[in-house]
């Protein structure tokens, strides 16, 4: 089936002729291509084609008038947890009583609370609860998304998620890549046998993940009271021994040597940094590492922003994603992560756009089908609302500009 649309005001990330297979970096990160006064044809799950208003071809079966709305490619959210079972609002109301998030996790809420709520609850209840966050973000316009493990910590608890995920990677027409994060936390059992977890982790978990084929990647939380640069390195290793590439959580909460055993472990991403220096960003500058921020904790948490124009100025990439989770970030709209970027980081909306769209494709390795709108590509876009301008979107930050989600093709309804 072919759908034609007419009368784009703009079509945002066009990739004309030759298509870019790198991140966008530094000064480059401002530039963001663009076709005003557009249409495009849409063949079954394809981008068939794009251009100017002047050759409108009208050989579409369906054809649908965008007039005054923008075109974008869909979001490539890189970082979530949104499998999880319950939710984690008394903590919420904990720390708008002036408890921090390292008190609560040492009180055992934090992920050690998730852990004990997902280790009680089925794989079918975990599910349930689940497929609606992964529609919820696609209706606000997230057509590809990364989801970890690492509520489970035990055996049975990190292969219910990892299955719950390859599930849900069946129902929707999202792409999803899955990350095996094991090492999230020591669990409460383990307190007192650090070495046991590891050992757990690596002699047990990743054989029974590598053969059941449930992650594309895995990750620790290397940072101050979780794993060490040691602990992580160790585990890093273990996963590659399964193919599994490191995409890590480094540098939350100090200087933690997480990005520089990134690098050494050539790790796909090393996400948060809120707490770098001028050596992270020159191990970064001499990687294939994408170094990805998550503004939306740093809102949540109170804590400090990714330095993304020290980053970016040094001419790194910059990918930008939800951290979708229960305790420090329970929301997975990108709309609000590029709010945040561009009013709390210094960050143009050029710049933000192009960190959410083919910089978080490139951060889960899905640059040759998305992040971009290019002839061949899956059409996986959104249209808006009528937009005077680009900055509209987050500078709204409270309404929700998306009028129509396309994802492989199809209109998706609520
Ligand atoms: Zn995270």
């Amino acid at each position: 089936m072919r759908i034609l649309i007419k009368d784009i005001h703009t079509i945002v990330q066009v990739e004309e002729d030759v298509l870019r297979t790198t991140a966008v970096k530094g000064s480059d990160m401002k530039y963001l291509p663009r076709l005003e006064k557009a249409w495009l044809l849409v063949n079954d799950d394809i981008i068939e084609d794009f251009g100017p208003m002047s050759t409108y071809p009208d050989n579409g079966n369906i054809v649908i008038s965008a007039e005054g709305k923008w075109l974008f490619p869909s979001w490539c959210d890189s970082h979530t947890h949104l499998v999880y079972a319950g939710s984690r609002e008394k903590e919420f109301v904990a720390r708008s009583q002036g408890k921090s998030y390292e008190e609560i996790a040492a009180e055992g809420g934090g992920i050690l609370n998730s852990a004990t709520r997902l280790n009680d609850t089925s794989e079918e209840e975990l599910l349930k609860q689940s497929l609606p966050r992964l529609k919820e973000i696609m209706m606000q316009g997230t057509g590809a998304v990364e989801i970890k493990s690492g509520y489970g910590l035990s055996l049975e608890g990190e292969l219910k998620m990892l299955r719950v995920i390859k599930k849900l990677k069946r129902m929707t027409p999202m792409a999803v890549k899955t990350t095996f994060l094991g090492a999230h936390a020591i669990p409460r059992e383990y307190k007192e046998n650090r070495r046991g977890y590891i050992d757990l982790i690596t002699g047990s978990m990743l054989p029974a993940i590598a053969e059941e084929k449930l992650a594309d990647y895995i990750d620790v939380f290397c940072d101050h009271g979780f794993f060490t640069v040691e602990e992580t390195d160790v585990i890093l290793k273990a996963g590659g021994k399964y193919g599994l590439k490191p995409k890590i959580h480094a540098n939350e909460l100090a200087i933690s040597g997480g990005v520089q055993v990134g690098v050494k472990n050539k790790a796909l991403s090393v996400d948060h940094l809120e707490r770098i220096g001028t050596d992270e960003i020159i191990a970064l500058l001499g990687s294939n590492t994408m170094p990805t921020a998550l503004p939306g904790t740093s809102f949540f948490l109170g804590i400090d922003y990714a330095p993304a124009r020290q980053m970016i100025n040094a001419g790194l990439p910059l990918c930008l994603a939800s951290d979708f989770n229960p305790g420090s970030t329970p929301s997975g709209r990108m709309a609000f992560v590029l709010t945040l970027a561009c009013l709390k980081m210094g960050m143009l909306p050029e710049e933000a756009i192009n960190a959410v769209t083919i910089n978080g494709a490139v951060a889960m390795e899905l640059l040759a089908n998305y992040g971009t709108i290019a002839r061949g590509k899956k059409a996986n876009f959104f249209l808006t609302k009528p937009l005077a301008s680009l900055a509209m979107l987050p500078y709204y930050y409270g309404s929700d500009l998306i009028d129509t989600v396309f994802v492989n093709g199809q209109v998706q309804n609520e």
